[in-house]
């Protein structure tokens, strides 16, 4: 637990100030990201939604230093990053794990990299393993492993990144529905035992509302923040809460919001 004043002024982990983004493909340009303000503070886990399209990798791809903003800047403790690289924790949407390499090579990879040592990275990965009920796979290859088991796995590599960010790229968007509401379930557990700071993009306003301290709303040509929605719901959370009327209105609220940024409002 933080003292009172930690609690009243939490630090800003991530700040992204007025940024757009334009991309310049032969003589054409087209406008994907227009003014775009977001804040992820200390410990807290924020969800971006928008439709496909709507330049939600873009702004991962400028928080990760992958692209340079047109405009604007990202900013990581109160530092000014913009286009600096390797400052975040980062999972994609597929689990980006290493075929040739065990699950325990894999989740272990972004210490390894980090500089860590050999023998501490696997002894905290294994426990971790455990946890997670991967314990037993730790040598098997990605490939032996059902696809919430391999998300599991990456989403382990990105958490124990020194890299006190994680940027969850829709992690669960390939999953089937049911065991998508199982990794939704695990996931806010974790968290909520382990609180990182934590940006989610995800298209599915449920998924966001389910997870989220604050969601922010993606929509329009090119998209700005068109809705910003503390999500008023304590913790621990469960799935119990989506039936919820408040939740229900909120669900509605940024269901009508994307709606009208989609032209079809
Ligand atoms: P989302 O993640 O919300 O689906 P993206 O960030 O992938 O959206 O893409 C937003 C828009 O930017 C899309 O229209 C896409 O075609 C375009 N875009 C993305 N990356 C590039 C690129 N490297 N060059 C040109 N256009 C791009």
């Amino acid at each position: 637990m933080g003292n009172a004043a930690e609690i009243e002024t939490p630090a800003n982990k991530l700040e992204l100030r007025s940024i757009a983004k334009t991309y310049r493909i032969g003589g054409q340009t087209a406008d994907v990201l227009h003014g775009i303000d977001l804040t992820v503070r200390d410990r807290e886990f924020v969800s971006v939604v928008g439709p496909s399209g709507s330049g939600k990798s873009t702004l991962f791809y400028m928080i990760g230093g992958l692209t340079e903003p047109s405009a604007g800047s990202v900013w990581l403790d109160g530092r000014d990053v913009t286009g600096e690289r390797g400052l975040i924790s980062y999972m994609p949407q597929h689990d980006g794990l290493f075929p040739w390499r065990s699950i325990l090579d894999n989740v272990v990879l972004s210490q390894e990299i980090a500089g860590r040592s050999k023998a501490a990275a696997r002894r905290d990965a294994r426990e971790w393993l455990q946890r997670v009920g991967l314990g037993g796979y730790e040598e098997a290859l990605p490939h032996q492993l059902s696809g919430g088991m391999r998300q599991r796995a990456s989403f382990l590599r990105a958490l124990l990144s020194p890299r006190d960010l994680m940027c969850l790229d829709e992690p669960f968007g390939a999953l089937d529905a049911l065991t998508r509401l199982e990794m939704q379930q695990w996931l806010l557990r974790i968290w909520e035992d382990n609180r990182r700071s934590v940006l989610f993009v995800t298209h599915s306003i449920e998924e966001a509302l389910l997870l989220s301290d604050r969601v922010y709303v993606l929509a329009g040509r090119p998209a700005t923040v068109a809705d910003v929605v503390d999500v008023p719901f304590g913790r621990p959370r469960d799935e119990a809460v989506t039936s919820d009327s408040a939740f229900l209105s909120l669900k509605k609220r940024i269901y009508e919001t994307l709606r009208a940024g989609s032209g079809r409002g």
